[in-house]
């Protein structure tokens, strides 16, 4: 068995928080996605932050959207000073057509052209089935499944029709063997996982490759520090899973990266599974993980 270090060796650069990494090492070509223009939902945080960072680094423009416009600009800067490419950002909600419609405009308007869409943005929190709201069942489907279908079909009638190009979904492996607690979360990543093969097959005679990964546990994130990852880490969870590891965001981000870029010119339709194997072996045990609800690490 790898020891601690061995474990983390050969891990590409990532910082625990939303700012850029103060180093970084190029596995890709650094022109891999010279001169692209990518439109990044969520983009403002977390994954979707990472994700803007190194496609950056690779000689992408790219747009973050969503919610709040303050964080977002923020994020821009942050991104912009780091790599020297240029970061819109523009308010969007996923569920709201016309503020997509108006984004993806704008970003037209100033950028010439979308290559790449991101289907980031999501919404979730632990909560057993029994005690969820119709209202908080509903809010996840529109945010996930509703804004990745909106946002997916804004940008293809606008631009990606007419020019081809790639989609990458971020799903979870939530729904594969029914996660404790996960109900919503994990239904609107399903209905995700069938929507990237059914646009897969209708919009790759439009030269529209469109494909998603799967995260797994991944540090340094929001999501995992509501569904209970420094809970699992401290109690030693992480030795169920094949890697022994939680994920970091640049390991998504170059997951992510293939699949959006020429590398993967021949793949659609297809759904990476990112998450060190977790899904195979970790527990799904209702009460240890009501028992995370009630722990002071899990911030619902
Ligand atoms: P995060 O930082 O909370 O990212 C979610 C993003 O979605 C935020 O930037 C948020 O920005 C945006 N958003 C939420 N509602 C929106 C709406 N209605 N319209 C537009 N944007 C909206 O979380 P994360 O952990 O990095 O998650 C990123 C993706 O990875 C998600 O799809 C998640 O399901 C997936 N994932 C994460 C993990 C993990 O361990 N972290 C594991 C598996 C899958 P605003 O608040 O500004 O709107």
């Amino acid at each position: 068995m790898a020891d601690e270090s061995q474990r983390g060796e050969g891990l590409p650069e990532d910082v625990m928080t939303d700012d850029c990494m103060t180093t970084y090492t190029h596995l890709y070509s650094p022109d891999l996605l010279k001169d692209n223009v990518a439109f990044i939902t969520g983009g403002g945080s977390g994954i979707g932050f990472r994700i803007a960072e190194v496609f950056m680094r690779h000689g992408c423009d790219v747009v973050i959207a969503s919610r709040n416009l303050e964080r977002l600009t923020e994020a821009a800067d942050k991104l912009t000073k780091a790599t020297g490419r240029r970061c819109l950002a523009l308010a969007v909600d996923v569920r709201q057509p016309d503020t997509i419609n108006a984004a993806v405009d704008q970003t037209l308007q100033e950028l010439g052209r979308i290559d790449i869409l991101i289907n980031n943005a999501a919404g979730n929190f632990l909560c057993p089935a029994s005690s969820l709201s119709f209202n908080a069942f509903k809010t996840v489907l529109e945010i996930d499944t509703m804004g990745t279908y909106n946002t997916s079909k804004v940008v293809y009638d606008k631009w990606l029709k007419d020019h081809g190009g790639a989609i990458v979904n971020i799903s979870a492996t939530l729904g594969y063997r029914g996660q404790a607690l996960q109900v919503h979360a994990g239904s609107a990543k399903a209905a995700n996982d069938a929507m990237t093969k059914h646009l897969a097959v209708e919009w790759g005679p439009n030269g529209v490759r469109v494909n998603t990964v799967a995260p797994g546990p991944i540090s340094g994130t929001e999501g995992y520090r509501r569904l209970g990852g420094p809970h699992a880490e401290n109690a030693g969870m992480f030795s169920s899973i094949p890697l022994q590891r939680a994920g970091n965001k640049t390991e998504m981000a170059h997951a992510v990266l293939f699949l959006s870029s020429r590398a993967a010119s021949y793949v659609t339709g297809s759904i990476l599974v990112a998450d060190g194997g977790a899904w195979l072996t970790s527990a799904n045990d209702v009460h240890r993980l009501l028992g995370i609800i009630s722990s002071p690490s899990a911030k619902l």
